[in-house]
């Protein structure tokens, strides 16, 4: 049985992207910063009758707290096929490029790319005896510059130094993770799970998390001749400024 971390898996896209990788056969990890708000997703899961899930306390902003994830499932594993690296912060908004201190940045890419980089290393050696590691980073479509910067897209005039910022670098660390990785069987991308309604964005999106959460599995679940250092935004119209979620 193939085994996943999901980081930030109690809500939201992580949450729905667990129930789909258990549909399909995985074991899977609930990375949730609050243990009982992992817990009380994982008897969700089990009330569907899903009961190969279990809650990790994972906050990817705390080092120790990463470790200790890392110590826990090295317990029950010597092998972690698949990491997901969903938690993510927007920051808040408006995140003017000329206000925004450097508090406020710190705060964004310390869950968005420290978290990423620190859960990342730590679970490395666990990937590493997979045949066929996978790791899915979970961008946003608003971290691509040649969206960001259309002036014809629909969300061009937002004010959000702070969150495509970190995600672009989250693309760029990405793309030299897989580099680094390139003589192995691993795969890395970085995906956009569209424009999902949840918590992130008080529900104003249009898409489903069911929709979110395939597009990240799909990554997950990519064969040995499938692509890697990619990241994969959403396609966009330049008739419309629609992006179709
Ligand atoms: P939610 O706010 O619903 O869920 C975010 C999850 O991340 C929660 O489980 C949250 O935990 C967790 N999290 C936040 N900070 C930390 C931390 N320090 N350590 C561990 N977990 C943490 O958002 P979504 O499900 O919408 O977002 C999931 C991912 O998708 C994010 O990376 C986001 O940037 C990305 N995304 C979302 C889009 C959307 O339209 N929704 C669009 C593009 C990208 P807690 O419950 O404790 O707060």
């Amino acid at each position: 049985m193939k085994k996943v971390l999901i980081t930030g898996a109690n809500k939201g896209i992580g949450f729905e992207t667990a129930h789909y990788l258990l549909q399909q056969g995985f074991y899977v990890f609930i990375g949730s910063r609050n243990i009982e708000n992992g817990e009380a997703a994982v008897e969700k899961l089990k009330a569907e009758g899903l009961h190969n899930a279990e809650a990790i306390q994972l906050d990817v902003t705390n080092a120790a707290s990463v470790l200790a994830a890392r110590a826990t499932i090295g317990k029950k594993t010597e092998r972690l096929d698949v990491l997901i690296n969903n938690a993510g912060i927007n920051g808040g908004l408006p995140q003017s490029a000329l206000e925004a201190t450097i508090e406020q940045f710190e705060k964004v890419f310390d869950t968005n790319l420290y978290g990423v980089v620190r859960v990342t290393q730590a679970f490395i050696d666990l990937l590493r005896n997979s045949e066929q590691p996978r790791i899915v980073n979970v961008s946003s479509s608003g971290s691509s510059l040649t969206l960001h910067s259309d002036p014809s897209w629909k969300y061009y005039t937002h004010k959000a130094a702070l969150y495509p910022s970190s995600k672009a670098a989250l693309n760029m660390f990405t793309i030299d993770l897989a580099y680094e990785l390139r003589d192995s069987q691993f795969k890395v991308n970085a995906v956009c799970p569209g424009f999902v309604a949840t918590d992130f964005n008080n529900h104003r999106g249009t898409g489903t998390v069911q929709e979110g959460a395939s597009r990240i599995a799909k990554y997950a679940m990519i064969g040995n001749d499938g692509p890697t250092g990619k990241f994969f935004a959403e396609e966009y119209n330049p008739e419309t400024g629609e992006t179709p979620w």
